[in-house]
């Protein structure tokens, strides 16, 4: 299953989707009918593609890499432990935040629709919300896994977790070797957004996937 078939915009050469261009069609008749203001949209917007995002779940990951108070916090209490940096909200009420470990990996789907932790990680990605990544990442997830180049080893367990209304998961990747001493900022920046919903790991400190 390819990442981002869906994902026109990316590309700029593609026309609009179809739900694009009925998503402008339903935005132009709400304004139209004086219903919503424009400017509120593109704030709401902005706030979750540029000020919202992976960044903020890669400083808890960080954190909880770093300082063991904080991670042991993070698996008590994952909500108040995230908002101890300042982020929750909407999509954030009841978080759970899941270790992978040598022999455990765990990843995260919702199968109803596309639930996701908008205050850590923003918006979800296109696959994410794919009927294919929905159902096969229950059926088959060394499969899937392994389409996003993640090969775990055969005795390696995998825990699939169902994302609901009420309870949103964070994953929080291994961490990496050979990043002994580093502070929280360099961490962060190896903590991807895949590798919080488990689709991926963190990069090793040469940035590759390992
Ligand atoms: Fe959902």
């Amino acid at each position: 299953m390819p990442h981002d078939t869906h994902d026109d915009e990316d590309h700029g050469q593609a026309p609009p989707s179809d739900l694009a261009l009925r998503v402008k069609a339903l935005e132009s008749l709400l304004v139209d009918k004086g219903l919503i203001d424009p400017s509120t949209l593109d704030a709401i917007i902005d706030t979750y593609e540029t000020r919202v995002g992976p960044r903020n779940g890669a400083r808890v990951v960080a954190r909880a890499w770093s300082d063991l108070g904080y991670l042991e916090r993070l698996r008590t209490d994952a909500t108040a432990a995230i908002a101890e940096l300042g982020f929750g909200g909407r999509g954030g009420e009841h978080m759970i935040a899941v270790e992978n470990a040598p022999g455990v990996h765990n990843l995260v789907v919702c199968t109803l629709c596309s639930c996701y932790p908008w205050p850590v990680l923003g918006l979800p990605p296109a696959w994410y919300k794919s009927n294919a990544y929905r159902s096969r990442a229950v059926i088959d997830p060394r499969g899937v896994l392994a389409e996003f180049g993640v090969s775990l080893p055969r005795e390696t367990e995998i825990r699939v977790w169902d994302s609901t209304a009420e309870i949103r998961y964070l994953v929080v990747p291994e961490r990496p070797a050979g990043t002994e001493g580093w502070d929280e900022a360099a961490l962060a920046e190896l903590v991807t957004r895949d590798s919080m919903v488990g689709a991926g790991l963190a990069l090793s400190p040469r940035g590759r996937v390992g």
